[in-house]
């Protein structure tokens, strides 16, 4: 029989608790830290640690932290890895032990606890290191051949957000033994992106500062900072094909093929969407409990996006009724042991959930209309007519692209984002930030809103970071 997801949880934070680290809860999603939209690993509440502006309360930390990564809404459904909510384990070192330990215990971890074959097993590191490169073959006996050195674009990691703490990483892998099209299958390793390995727990070695103009300096202490993606774990030792296809996800799969009608694994396209409806439910729970609302700033736009991306998903499948906030009560049946918020919280999610479906499926069945009838005999959408798609009929930009995508139409961004700029000036001027603050009053009646600060580095987050 397999470990399940909570098993493979629990297992990681006694293992580590068995080696002297505290475990703590999982943080916000909203973190504390005006350069980051949302918690994106398990390191970023300790960033302040890290940092050295605070001294920590324990040395060794471990923690299964909820995160959110918009950079990779695209891959959701596409490649079998990624979501934009997940959970990560992690094991901490605030100025403690390094490369030593971490390597060692991260390698006792996975072959005497998860039993996973070592012969399946492969490890890079940052180019240069020859330190982490000489205990992976010396110490823990991992063949020469089976160490690969990557460079900046895979194993350096952070910062996480325009500046802070970062350094070369070590990740381990899984052969799963065949790729996608792989271009040269006797070569193969995990520099290539067939996805015949997968990557699972990336280990930092956090001993820089990096500052907005992309200078290092050191750190007053190294700290370790690790990444083990449960879903991913799950999917290795429940040996399927992703992570959607393992116990954290079957729950909200089966619900979402009962309420619309469908089946899972019957048509490839529909997958897409079945996983994409899944994972966009999750982090809808997850936001709204954390006390995120829908709007058209910062986090509460990006939540905003990712519901109606759902919605318009459920849209493709052919349905077109209300379904998420049903959805995201069997999501707090299933995680609100580990996250209670989810279930202290559940007829409020479901409520702005709902609220947000209705508003858009009214607005989705005109945009569609008016996007056809627009793109009639036209090769290219301009700047005025993407704004009106968005102001007008709820058709954020990136809903737009999906739908022209393989149509060879071509999107004025620029143009749009021209529109876009004017029109926040033009509503600042009207009424200073009057709306927003309606908008949060009217749910603080229901609930107190919490973190709603506004966001003011989106774009250079998204240009600048990895993450
Ligand atoms: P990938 O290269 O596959 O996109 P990553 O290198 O961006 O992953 P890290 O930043 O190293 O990921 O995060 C540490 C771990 O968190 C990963 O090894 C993986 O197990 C997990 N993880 C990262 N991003 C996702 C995601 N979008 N969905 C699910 N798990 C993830
Ligand atoms: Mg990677
Ligand atoms: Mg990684
Ligand atoms: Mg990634």
């Amino acid at each position: 029989k397999y470990m399940t997801g909570a098993e493979i949880r629990e297992s990681y934070l006694k293992f580590f608790e068995s080696k002297d680290h505290k475990r703590l809860q999982s943080a916000s999603l909203i973190p504390n830290d005006p350069q980051l939209m949302f918690t994106v690993a398990g390191m970023v509440p300790f960033k302040p640690i890290f940092w050295g502006k605070i001294e920590p309360t324990y040395r060794r930390v471990t923690t299964c932290q909820k995160c959110v990564r918009t950079n990779d809404i695209e891959n959701v459904g596409r490649t079998p890895r990624h979501q934009t909510f997940f959970e990560m384990l992690g094991n901490f070192s605030f100025g403690d032990y390094f490369k030593r330990e971490t390597i060692k215990w991260a390698w006792e971890f996975v072959t005497e606890y998860l039993n996973l074959p070592e012969n399946r097993l492969w490890v890079s590191v940052y180019l240069d290191d020859d330190e982490a490169f000489s205990i992976w073959r010396d110490e823990v006996g991992i063949p020469e051949k089976k160490i690969i050195r990557l460079g900046k674009k895979d194993n350096w990691w952070g910062p996480a957000g325009p500046s802070g703490p970062c350094g070369p990483d070590s990740e381990i892998f899984i052969d799963r033994g065949h790729g996608d099209n792989c271009p040269d299958p006797e070569n193969c390793s995990p520099a290539c992106d067939c996805g015949r390995f997968l990557e699972f727990w990336n280990l930092v070695f956090t001993e820089f500062n990096q500052d907005e103009e992309g200078n290092l300096t050191y750190l007053e202490r190294k700290n370790i900072d690790t990444g083990f993606g449960l879903e991913r774990a799950a999917s290795i030792l429940q040996d399927v094909d992703s992570n959607f296809d393992t116990d954290l996800f079957i729950p909200i799969i089966k619900k979402i093929e009962e309420i619309l009608g469908i089946k899972y694994k019957e048509k490839p396209g529909s997958d897409i969407s079945i996983k994409v409806i899944a994972d966009h439910a999750r982090s809808v729970a997850f936001m709204v409990s954390d006390g995120i609302l829908p709007s058209n700033e910062g986090r509460g736009y990006v939540l905003r996006r990712i519901l109606r991306r759902a919605v318009r998903h459920s849209s493709l499948l052919g349905y077109s009724s209300p379904f998420l906030y049903r959805i995201v009560e069997t999501v707090a049946d299933h995680m609100g042991n580990v996250y209670p918020e989810l279930r202290q919280r559940l007829s409020f999610t479901q409520e702005i959930t709902l609220k947000e479906e209705e508003r858009f499926l009214s607005t989705l069945v005109n945009g569609e209309k008016r996007l056809k009838s627009v793109l009639v005999d036209k090769k290219e959408l301009s700047g005025p007519e993407l704004f009106m798609l968005h102001d007008t009929y709820g058709f954020p930009l990136e809903l737009v692209e999906e739908i022209v995508a393989g149509t060879g139409v071509t999107l004025d961004k620029e143009g749009y984002e021209r529109e876009m700029a004017l029109q926040r000036e033009r509503a600042r001027e009207a009424m200073g930030d009057r709306e927003y603050l309606s908008n949060v009053e009217a749910y603080s009646t229901i609930f107190p809103v919490t973190g709603n600060s506004k966001f003011t580095g989106y774009s250079r987050f998204e240009d600048k970071s990895k993450i």
